[in-house]
């Protein structure tokens, strides 16, 4: 997508969702749960359900597991429309936005390690956390050009952050966004601190690569699970800033073990294939799935 792009825009009643899993396992029931959410909303709707593979960070992401994700969603009774778009196919759409808040002064080059950010919170006597942890102190935002472009041409590693008051300055008036259910819900994305939005070891970042696609795909409804309700913050943010449609929000519920824990792989969550292999059949998965049993 340009950098300043116009994506097609459909009638604003016509619903579309997306399922937007990262291949680093195999699908569990939570998984199921929250796809199933995405489905059926463009379901019930006739609107339209796309499947997005997040697959930016190389060191993670397999692409066993991304055909394994693919067997899956369909051995579930789960069909999408369009081809099936892969992130990790596509770095050069997200260097285009970078380089749009680039050009406009919003971002910075940053070289800090993580020993260089604690040291450095720490001789400012700690800072309260943020969302993602204790916001970056800001210290490669008061680099001067030159001893930037030293450090560049020495061939220094670098990320790219936000600067995040720049930003703020940069777009109209308070931001919000539309929950389903709730309401608008205000965003206050400068608790955050100047975020990463390329990594050094990943040209690119969550926030921007998910709020890319959802504009480019033209996603009107965006399901997924109540740990990223914080990030929509920033995802609207980026949105104001880049001039992209703002689509309606529904997180729902996370899934938890019979101890109260958020279904995860590593804590032993069943993985739809084990199901699968157990004998047990699709419709009996949603069906655990929608009742949230494991
Ligand atoms: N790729 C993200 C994940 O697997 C989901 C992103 C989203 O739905 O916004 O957690």
């Amino acid at each position: 997508m340009a950098a300043s792009p116009h994506p097609p825009s459909p009638q604003p009643s016509f619903v579309v969702t997306r399922f937007a899993p990262s291949p680093t396992g195999f699908l569990h029931l939570g998984h199921a749960y929250s796809a199933l959410h995405a489905w059926r909303a463009a379901r019930d709707a006739g609107g339209r359900f796309l499947l997005r593979i997040e697959d930016i960070d190389r060191t993670r992401c397999r692409p066993e597991y991304t055909e394994a994700i693919l067997e899956d969603l369909a051995w579930l009774g789960l069909d999408w429309d369009g081809p099936v778009r892969v992130q990790s196919e596509h770095f050069p759409d997200y260097r285009a936005t970078l380089n749009c808040l680039s050009g406009r002064g919003l971002l910075y080059p940053c070289f800090c390690t993580r020993a260089d950010i604690a040291r450095e919170v720490a001789a400012i006597g700690g800072a309260p956390h943020g969302p993602e942890g204790v916001p970056y102190p800001g210290t490669c935002r008061r680099l001067f050009a030159a001893a930037r472009a030293t450090r560049i041409a020495a061939g220094d590693a670098y990320a790219l952050r936000l600067d995040m008051q720049a930003a703020l300055a940069a777009v109209d008036g308070p931001l919000s966004f539309d929950e389903l259910g709730e309401g608008r819900i205000p965003c206050d994305p400068a608790r955050f601190g100047d975020i990463v939005l390329a990594r050094k070891d990943t040209p690119a970042s969550y926030h921007l690569c998910v709020t890319h696609d959802d504009a480019l795909q033209g996603v009107t409804l965006v399901t997924r699970g109540e740990d990223l309700k914080p990030a929509t913050d920033l995802h609207r943010l980026i949105q104001a800033l880049m001039g992209w449609p703002e689509p309606r929000y529904r997180h729902h519920a996370l899934l938890r073990g019979a101890d109260g824990r958020r279904l995860a792989k590593r804590d032993g969550a069943p993985a739809l294939r084990a199901l699968r292999e157990a004998g047990m059949d699709a419709a009996a998965v949603q069906d655990m799935a929608w009742r949230g049993t494991p």
